[in-house]
């Protein structure tokens, strides 16, 4: 198994690492922002509970979030070798809630990868995809409060994982390619895993 978190802001490039991961070492791909999307999409109760928290760059609270997160986990169908979270945790008691829901099914967290991108850049990358994929909350005041709640709430994830040894830092500038390179090759040295092919 290898159960990996793909940490780091909104627009640092999780969604599009997350692709090569689960390709490269067959793993299921949680994210819960696709989730939560999915849900809104279809109109669901969820989706309109989450629509309000989206709307204004806000965290779901954590105890709902936990919940969906465990009843993901619990629909995976069998086969891959682990799973790709990503966007999830984004607070301490979601970190610790992981730790919970992940040995409650035999199961562990083997590494968190953070994509370090500085803020600049990530306002950049989020208007161009707003413009591109008519994301509703990629436009500039909900990025302005999701790169802020991302500094209160989330960064101290940081701290948190490297203290218990699970933190790999990513320079997430650059070419997709020689980001994903790099990750591969702190994944080995860490986990002894390798990716499918190399290029
Ligand atoms: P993302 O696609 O990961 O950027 O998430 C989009 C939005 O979904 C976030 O700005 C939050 O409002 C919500 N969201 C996604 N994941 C979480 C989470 N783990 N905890 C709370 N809110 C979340």
């Amino acid at each position: 198994m290898l159960n990996i978190v793909l940490f780091g802001g909104p627009g640092s490039g999780k969604g599009t690492q997350s692709a090569k991961l689960i390709d490269q070492y067959s793993l299921y791909h949680i994210s819960t922002g696709e989730v939560l999307r999915d849900h809104m999409a279809r109109g669901t109760e969820l989706g309109k509970i989450a629509k309000e928290f989206i709307d204004k760059g806000q965290l779901i609270p954590d105890d709902l979030m936990v919940s969906i997160l465990g009843s993901v986990l619990d629909s995976l169908p069998e086969g891959k070798s682990g799973v790709v979270f990503d966007g999830f945790p984004r607070t301490i008691p979601q970190a610790e809630a992981l730790d919970r829901l992940l040995s409650d099914r035999g199961m562990l967290l083997d590494a968190v990868i953070g994509l370090e991108v500085p803020d600049e850049e990530l306002l950049a990358r989020m208007i161009k995809r707003g413009k591109e994929t008519g994301r509703a909350d990629d436009n500039p005041a909900t990025i302005k409060n999701r790169l802020d709640v991302y500094h209160n709430q989330t960064s101290p994830l940081r701290d948190h994982y490297m203290n218990n040894g699970k933190y790999i830092r990513i320079d997430g500038m650059g070419d997709v390619d020689d980001i994903f390179a790099d990750i591969a090759e702190n994944l080995e040295k860490f986990t002894g895993r390798k990716p499918r092919t190399r290029k």
